[in-house]
């Protein structure tokens, strides 16, 4: 197969106009290109009379050597490189027990995937419940107020991303990605998250594709148990032996992967207290902020705005503070909503969530300033917990108590003073808000940062300090306050006990917790041989 880059279309232009570019670009007659297919799509609008689609191809030629001999100098044209996942070589110590996997996110669920794929029949432990009655918790909580503390936002089936805008873009370069990629296809996610230079899923979407990996990982032999807890481990000479599931039930395993999240703050102590390698680490916090969709749309797209193949429109801006620290957007969310997100009673978190329309009527985005352990009330490991737990609970306060979430405008964040009610913009929090002084409930030097911050972050995204942007706090769980130290093998310092994902401190966001679960499955198939295999 032959990979040709740099296919520029304009956006009116029909995708099937990409057959005519490749027959032109290589040279070649509509009879010698047997197939072809997009590779990723990206969109380039950096020309204000123009927005294009710029296409990486790979295509089936009848002659491909010939082809490719014409185009040795061109980097554009090139050998297609071979993307399929190679599963490892499993290793030969003998595993009396099926490996354990705590948590059902992305970490954990493709860590079980890929295990249950190499035939080690995991098992995986979740303290929420199934996607389906995890919904129901979560809508009761919205309307209600009562929260689960072990089901909700944060915990439950699929892991904190289910109720999400499934924004499958990430940093990491692995070949893994593809991989989880594809599986999420295959359990019902769009094609084109395949190609899309920035893919996403949506709410709506993502809680069929959890459910369907579920069934595969069962279907193979592994099994899930919704409602169980791990609330201890059995050690034995430093050595993992079981697990204690909801304080009563002893499971055997001596390979147990960690995929527990950023938010399982008890599972956290029960670590420390068995004497776990944990150290604290910088993360940021900070608040939502909400505009109307247009005015993105605008803003990035200019005439091209609400054209249909573009879609609402997204943005990502940074500023540095000669303070040191820095502010960001994160995870934004086009037409979508501002969510609940706690997963302890009396605290407030905010997050955001997009069906796969994203169709909602603002714009959300989390703007966040850095924090470090020197921020954090002692150096104890877990002292980034309490730091959050602080400033959530303060939320708590401020929104009057009810889960409600302090928010103000940011025309009166800018003047430094309260707000009393919104304009023109309706908060979308699933609770609701109360309009208040945000800066009661974050900390001075993230307050200073975020008004540096805005009126930069105008220049470079106009409307961005809208006086009647909504900002709506707190947000606390952009990554884990917590590392959970590993070896080289993946291991902690409890041999046998693998950490994994988010909550490890070793990836952030969806894919790159997935991949970090994959890599961590291969380090316990590279150990151990499935169980019932004769060496
Ligand atoms: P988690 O997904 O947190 O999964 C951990 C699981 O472990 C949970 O299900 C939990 O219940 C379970 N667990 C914890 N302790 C125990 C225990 N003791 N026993 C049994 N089970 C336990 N990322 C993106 O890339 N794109 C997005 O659009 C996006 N949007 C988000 C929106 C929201 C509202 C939230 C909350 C997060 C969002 N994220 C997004 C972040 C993303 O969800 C996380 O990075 C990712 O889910 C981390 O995966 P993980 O498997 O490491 O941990």
């Amino acid at each position: 197969m032959i990979r040709i880059s740099g296919i520029k279309l304009a956006i009116d232009r029909a995708e099937l106009e990409i057959k005519e570019r490749l027959l032109a670009r290589l040279k070649i007659r509509d009879n010698e290109l047997v197939d072809y297919s997009i590779f990723k799509r990206s969109i380039d609008a950096r020309r204000r009379e123009q927005i294009f689609f710029v296409y990486t191809v790979d295509a089936v030629v009848s002659n491909e050597q010939k082809v490719l001999s014409r185009f040795k100098e061109d980097k554009d044209i090139v050998v297609t490189p071979n993307l399929e996942y190679e599963y490892v070589v499993a290793g030969l110590a003998p595993l009396e027990n099926r490996p354990i996997i705590i948590g059902s996110g992305p970490a954990g669920l493709f860590a079980g995937l890929i295990l249950a794929q190499m035939g080690y029949m995991p098992l995986i432990l979740e303290r929420g419940e199934d996607v389906d009655k995890r919904t129901e918790a979560v809508k009761n909580f919205w309307r209600t107020g009562k929260l689960n503390p072990q089901c909700n936002v944060q915990f439950g089936e699929g892991g904190a991303g289910t109720f999400s805008d499934g924004k499958l873009t990430t940093l990491i370069r692995d070949l893994r990605c593809r991989k989880v990629l594809e599986e999420m296809v295959e359990a019902g996610a769009p094609e084109e998250i395949i190609y899309s230079h920035k893919p996403h899923v949506g709410t709506d979407i993502l809680r069929t594709v959890v459910k369907n990996i579920r069934q595969k990982i069962e279907g193979l032999g592994g099994e899930v148990r919704f409602g169980a807890r791990v609330t201890g481990l059995e050690i034995n000479s430093n050595r993992v032996m079981g697990v204690i599931v909801n304080d009563s039930d002893r499971i055997p395993a001596e390979a147990v992967i960690l995929a527990i999240g950023h938010s399982a703050r008890d599972t956290f102590q029960m670590l420390y207290d068995l004497g776990t390698k944990l150290t604290p680490k910088a993360f940021s916090m900070g608040v939502r902020i909400e505009h109307p969709q247009q005015l993105i749309d605008l803003a990035q797209y200019k005439q091209f705005a609400g054209h249909p193949r573009l879609g609402p429109a997204e943005y990502k801006l940074s500023y540095h503070s000669p303070s040191g620290r820095s502010a960001y957007t994160f995870c934004m969310c086009p037409g979508g909503v501002v969510v609940a997100a706690a997963s302890e009673e009396g605290a407030v978190v905010t997050n955001g969530m997009s069906e796969h329309a994203r169709n909602e009527a603002n714009a959300n985005s989390a703007l966040l300033v850095s924090v470090t352990p020197g921020d954090f009330p002692s150096k104890h490991p877990l002292a980034g917990v309490d730091f959050q737990r602080k400033w959530e609970q303060r939320a708590f306060q401020l929104g009057g108590g009810t889960y409600q979430a302090p928010a103000q405008l940011v025309g009166d964040f800018l003047k430094n003073r309260p707000s009393s009610s919104w304009g023109s913009i309706t908060p979308s929090y699933s609770r609701g808000v109360t309009m208040t002084d945000l800066k009661l409930s974050l900390p001075d030097y993230v307050t200073a940062v975020l008004r540096e911050a805005i009126p930069y972050f105008e220049q470079k995204l106009k409307g961005f300090a809208l006086a009647d942007a909504l900002m709506t706090g707190v947000e606390t769980r952009s990554s884990s306050p917590v590392r959970i130290e590993r070896n080289d093998q993946r291991e902690s310092n409890i041999a046998g006990l693998y950490p994994a994902g988010e909550g490890a401190g070793y990836a952030g966001g969806i894919v790159s917790a997935a991949v970090d679960g994959i890599r961590v499955a291969e380090a316990v198939a590279q150990r151990f041989k499935p169980l019932g295999v004769e060496s």
